[in-house]
């Protein structure tokens, strides 16, 4: 019989995928030793059963579930209903971290018997009661679906009625009251009394938790971090302890290290004589972890040992619940850290420094989905000395935001649809509003700590946030917030750094980061672990030092109809397109060539001796030609034609589907003096350069949308003589000449086209245009929708579509390197700088990828972790 529920010393760390992350975690703790209060998890394979099974929980489960609550009874020497009795939590735990995403419900067992049972041995009425009431709450809300507002209504009614500033003032007959009147609604609202039985309890809240994977907060999360809807989520049902029992009692969360920086410090926050939620829910302000020290050594000293063991056993930093039961030291969860990009490059060079990782474990732990939050805007640094300090928060995940002030996600999330910068400002957040959080440039909040849910949850966005602002008054119904002398209405600026919390007036200019050492080292580890070399699309000067700057080994590709967007550049090739006869044609060109070449000398400086791969002119007509009235009575002025004369031309050379018309080598074989002046401004650049300095370039001309080998022959042969009419002596060594391969034709006669090429670059985004016959710039209306219906998994312009446009790759690299066998292989689309494509990539017999340059770092870890897994993969079949 398939086993659904497994006790916590059964389990391991491996088995994440059957317990879930908190489950599989609890079980390695336990089996290291560690002080977990005793418990069990009830797998994704069962709550993939519930599901199966219409929503219910079958008999087998219910079986196994039944004896792994005898087994804890006997273990702990409790009972459910009976005495001394047995609390359990019940909490979600996926495969993959989903923070406050689902339920979770606290001591569960309570009913009207159990709790004087619980007021006796505790010694405390008034804490047995505050428990069940706590527990009615939770389990009303949760299990019983009725809206969370009822019950926290009642309790301020009664905080009123009885004056009271905070629920720890609640006495004996205070809570006695609102039981009652809690479980007058859930008769109200359900039409049955309050669940008394255990079991019963159990068993609805175990469903419950499986239904919250299905909530709408849950789904957004999963969208946004590329979880599968169809892992499911484990439950973990786990003996209470409990933080709440008096002054020696508390709880807490830490992190083994600076989550924001990475420093090696324990860093966190407890609360003494509070139950877990309170920490992270930002209700009450807590303390910093170093404080325990004084409060409780013996506990905090566990703490201390047992941080260290984790991080060691699990070699990663460790995010670690705790509870301390009347001097009685607990751990209730541990999971690797969520931290900022800074802090994940840190940690890892500190762990192979302290032998815990080495160089290959370092790297294959870094979060792919990260590396560009290093390129995160700082603000610049003199906008910033004029600018007003207004209030200091907790500098709770880095980066710099300025935005308009929203006070509720909703509004937020409707600012940015119309375009505005958006800041949400709130009390605290919750789960609720993620979209809000998405939807902002960053989080600004009054209350809560470092480890709030609005810290922790922008922290893994990568979004600026600022918590626990506690001089911001926020006056929700009237949309203002005063902070000091200031009242700001919503729509009003505010700017927030989340690197040192500090609030400030107005707008502020932002500017990109400079990467340090320390990325610049794991990099270069990385690199030494790639098989694939990462190469820029970068068309001008400016792009290839930034390129230089993320670490390209070249470019890849150099658009040179990019080159040709700016001011007065327009006019020319305008003039040039739309030259009636070869003279006017030619002394359009001899206008660009100037330009050309000095775009080019100022590339090949920047790259000095690293490939420059540059692409004859490819560009769809429709994207040069005068749209506007204007536009076309200057070409007219410039041309001494008619404006009439100029709308004929513009007419004559329109095209129904410029995509595919007069573009490419077709447009190099149709004005062969097009690809003759670049090819001669591209080698006299570089011989230019290589006379002006002491290096020597290494360009290579790319010819594009090649579908036949004739058009790449003829091409070859015009380019050829160009280069050895103007380097006849070879000073520039043998200049590559190379082709795209982005049309399926050019996949199917490879082998024919490799014959006159001395390298293939596979342009994707073409490729995937025309194998699919999706319009590149068209397909984004219907791309939603067939990802909603399942029919796309991903948008294939972004993801390699591996069994389609993946296989004509494949196909056209076996006949090419058939014909030709060290032929030089690479990938230019897009799709080179995606993660999940480079990894693709890797498994077929490619040597380079190429993409923009903000992507070059990704691209470089993603190719580094592709090959890490490949070598895995490899080993493992030995
Ligand atoms: C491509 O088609 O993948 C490519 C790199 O060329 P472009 O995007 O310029 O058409
Ligand atoms: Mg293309």
């Amino acid at each position: 019989m398939k086993q659904y529920v497994y006790n916590f010393s059964e389990g391991n760390k491996q088995m994440r995928n059957l317990l879930g992350g908190k489950g599989a975690n609890l079980a390695e703790m336990t089996q290291i030793g560690l002080p977990v209060p005793p418990g069990f998890t009830i797998t994704t394979e069962a709550c993939n059963q519930y599901f199966g099974d219409n929503n219910s929980i079958n008999e087998t489960i219910r079986e196994q579930i039944d004896k792994a609550v005898v087994q804890l009874e006997s273990l702990v020497n409790k009972q459910f209903d009976g005495s001394p009795c047995l609390l359990v939590s019940v909490r979600s735990g996926a495969v993959f971290s989903m923070p406050g995403m689902m339920d979770t419900i606290l001591n569960l067992g309570l009913n009207d018997e159990s709790v004087e049972i619980m007021g006796e041995s505790t010694q405390s009425m008034c804490f047995a009661l505050d428990c069940y009431r706590r527990f009615i709450q939770m389990y009303g809300s949760v299990v019983l679906e009725i809206p969370m507002y009822h019950f926290e209504s009642l309790l301020e009614d009664c905080k009123e009625k009885y004056q009271l500033k905070s629920d720890q003032e609640l006495q004996e007959g205070h809570l006695t009251e609102l039981i009652k009147n809690y479980k007058k609604i859930v008769l109200k609202e359900t039409g049955s009394e309050f669940e008394q039985s255990p079991k019963n309890q159990l068993y609805a809240a175990i469903e419950a938790v499986f239904r919250s994977w299905n909530n709408e907060r849950a789904k957004i999360y999963r969208q946004l971090n590329n979880i599968p809807d169809e892992v499911g989520t484990a439950v973990n049902v786990q003996m209470m302890v409990f933080g709440n029992m008096g002054d020696s009692s508390g709880t807490g969360v830490v992190f083994t290290r600076n989550p924001s920086s990475g420093e090696k410090v324990l860093f966190g926050e407890f609360l003494m004589n509070a139950q877990g939620e309170d920490v992270v829910a930002g209700i009450r302000t807590p303390k910093p972890v170093g404080e325990l020290e004084q409060i409780d050594k013996a506990a905090y000293d566990q703490l201390v040992n047992s941080a260290e063991l984790l991080e060691t056993h699990y070699s990663d930093m460790q995010d670690i619940e705790f509870t301390i039961e009347t001097g009685s030291f607990y751990i209730l969860q541990t999971r690797n850290g969520k931290r900022s990009a800074a802090a994940a490059i840190k940690i890892a060079i500190d762990f192979v420094e302290a032998g815990i990782l080495d160089q290959e474990g370092a790297v294959a732990q870094l979060d792919l989905s990260q590396i560009d939050q290093l390129l995160h805007p700082v603000f610049d640094h003199d906008k910033l000395q004029a600018a007003d300090v207004l209030a200091t928060g907790l500098p709770a995940s880095p980066g710099a935001a300025t935005g308009q002030i929203f006070f509720d996600a909703r509004s937020a999330e409707k600012a940015n649809s119309e375009g505005l910068e958006v800041l949400l400002v709130r009390m605290e957040t919750s789960p609720e509003d993620i979209q809000g959080m998405i939807s902002s440039r960053g989080i600004l909040t009054a209350r809560g700590g470092m480890t709030s849910h609005a810290a922790v949850v922008a922290r893994g966005m990568g979004k600026c946030c600022v918590s626990g602002c506690s001089a911001l008054e926020i006056n929700e119904s009237a949309r203002t917030v005063r902070i000091g002398d200031q009242v700001l209405k919503e729509g009003d600026y505010l700017s927030i750094d989340g690197s040192t919390g500090k609030v400030y007036l107005d707008k502020i200019e932002t500017i990109s980061t400079n990467l340090n050492a320390d990325f610049t080292k794991i990099m270069s580890w990385a690199d030494t672990l790639s098989r694939l070399t990462v190469l820029a699309n970068a068309d001008t000067p400016h792009d290839a030092q930034k390129s230089i700057e993320f670490g390209a080994r070249g470019i890849g590709l150099c658009r040179t109809e990019h080159m040709f967007f700016d001011g007065n550049r327009i006019m020319d090739i305008r003039e040039m397109i739309m030259a009636k006869t070869d003279t006017g044609r030619k002394a359009a060109l001899a206008k660009l060539y100037p330009y050309q070449k000095e775009d080019f000398k100022g590339i090949f400086k920047a790259m000095r001796t690293l490939p420059v791969n540059i692409r004859l002119l490819d560009p769809p007509l429709h994207e040069f030609l005068p749209k506007s009235k204007t536009e076309m009575q200057e070409m007219a002025d410039v041309l001494s034609l008619t404006y009439s004369e100029i709308e004929k031309v513009a007419e004559e050379l329109t095209e129904v589907n410029p995509m595919m018309g007069l573009r490419g080598c077709r447009l190099g074989l149709t004005y062969p003096e097009i690809y003759e002046m670049q090819s001669r401004a591209i080698i006299t650049a570089a011989l230019e350069v290589q006379a002006e300095y002491e290096f020597t370039p290494t360009p290579e001309i790319m010819i594009p949308l090649v579908g036949n080998e004739v058009e790449l022959s003829e091409l070859r042969v015009l380019v050829a003589d160009v280069i050895s009419a103007l380097d006849p002596e070879k000073k520039l060594g043998n200049v590559k000449i190379g082709t795209m391969i982005e049309v399926p034709r050019a996949c199917m006669v490879a082998e024919k086209i490799a014959h006159h090429a001395d390298y293939f670059s596979f342009g994707t985004n073409d490729l995937t245009q025309m194998a699919l016959g999706y319009s590149r710039d068209d397909a984004g209306t219907f791309i939603r929708k067939y990802k909603e219906r399942k029919v796309l998994e991903a948008d294939p312009f972004q993801k390699i579509d591996r069994e389609g446009v993946g296989e004509l790759v494949r196909m056209a690299i076996d006949k090419g390197k058939k014909q030709v066998p060290g032929l030089k292989v690479g990938v230019c689309g897009e799709h080179g700088g995606d993660a999940d494509s480079v990894a693709f990539f890797n498994t077929l017999d490619i040597d380079y990828v190429s993409c923009s340059p903000f992507r070059i770092p990704t691209a470089r870890l993603a190719a580094a972790q592709a090959a890490l897994s490949q070598k895995a993969l490899d080993s493992s079949k030995i």
